[in-house]
């Protein structure tokens, strides 16, 4: 068989695999059709988004698309609810059957919402998308760090008080830029959320050294790391990680664009993975990276040398983080297991 061909039929193959989304961000996930439909300057918006397939050139020049291009095109409950209803059907289109839909505190209220309204438009915006696809969506918290601890602690209590009742909000996890502040000064944000009984997710390991990885699983009590890249750079750690059963939400194309990684193929995903460190791959942000969950696994083949059965693993470790019951859990890695067998082309 030629290369062209194996490469196709593993292409089908993942395609056609349910897949869970374990990072993404619905802030970064909006479609660019519709923000050139519903920008006040959209007109003159270029087809492609103007940052795609080029690196950027810092932290500021990847938040400046959020400001310019993102938040003028929310802030509204009928445009929060078509974002969240695009975004969970460009998923379910992918054949992903579950993601934890981190939701952004702040970033949807700037017109005046309160926080019940926005996440009651994220709430109907899921309901649409569910009426048509098979896709569960837990919500979580995205808590920016560009903020004293004391305010994330009062945002979250807030936020928590009507959303937890409701069913809605099933976890947090600390996000933005890691060198704003470590993840050990919001211990005790983590602490209330863990005593609602709250799932526990931390970006770590990005912009941030492999410390502040440590510190998320030791003093924050969050096994789920929102990338845990630089967590390589310490063997000790890594060794750490697969002791703990830590899982890592890792996403290629992300790091490479934002300068963690010099390339996609120096990322540290199979080294963790190797290292017997549960890794996942995912798409973070992908209107911001020009990728999805789909690509993200065809990169890890094509670019990283990642096996039929391996990427069968990581898909299957994506299911294995999640929060379904664990007969959906054994239903869906059965599922992936026919889709990647290699004695029958899919
Ligand atoms: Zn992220």
């Amino acid at each position: 068989m030629t290369t062209e061909n194996r490469e196709g039929l593993i292409e089908t193959a993942v395609r056609r695999m349910p897949k869970a989304e374990m990072h993404f961000h619905f802030e970064g996930a909006f479609r660019w059709s519709t923000v050139r439909e519903l920008h006040p300057d959209g007109r003159a918006l270029p087809e492609i988004p103007p940052w795609h397939g080029k690196p950027f050139e810092n932290w500021e020049a990847f938040t400046a698309v959020f400001s310019q291009f993102l938040k003028p095109v929310t802030g509204k409950p009928e445009w929060i609810e078509r974002h969240a209803l695009e975004a969970l059907e460009d998923l379910a289109l992918q054949n992903v059957r579950y993601v934890e839909l981190l939701v952004s505190h702040r970033f949807h209220a700037w017109r005046g919402l309160s926080e019940r309204e926005v996440w009651e438009a994220v709430v109907r915006g899921r309901a649409r998308a569910q009426a048509k696809h098979r896709i569960d969506a837990p919500l979580f918290l995205g808590v920016s760090r560009d903020q004293p601890p004391e305010a994330a602690e009062a945002i979250f209590e807030q936020i928590a008080e009507f959303a937890v009742p409701a069913g809605w909000l099933k976890g947090i996890d600390l996000q933005s830029d890691e060198r704003a502040r470590p993840n050990r000064d919001f211990a005790r944000l983590y602490a209330k959320a863990a005593q609602l009984g709250l799932k526990l997710r931390a970006h770590a390991g990005e912009h941030g050294g492999a410390e502040n990885v440590r510190d998320a699983v030791d003093l924050c009590g969050a096994l789920h790391i929102s990338h845990g890249t630089r967590a390589a750079e310490e063997p000790a750690l890594v060794a750490y990680l697969a002791r703990t059963g830590a899982w890592l939400h890792l996403c290629p194309s992300s790091n490479w664009l934002l300068g963690v990684c010099p390339s996609i193929a120096a990322n540290p995903l199979r080294k963790l993975q190797d290292a017997g460190v549960r890794c996942t791959v995912n798409s973070d942000d992908p209107l911001l990276f020009a990728t999805d969950t789909t690509r993200e696994y065809l990169i890890a083949t094509t670019e990283m040398g990642f096996s039929r059965s391996e990427i069968a693993g990581l898909a299957k470790n994506a299911f294995g983080a999640s929060l379904l019951a664990d007969r959906d859990i054994a239903e869906a890695c059965a599922e992936i297991d026919r889709c990647l067998s290699t004695r029958k082309s899919p």
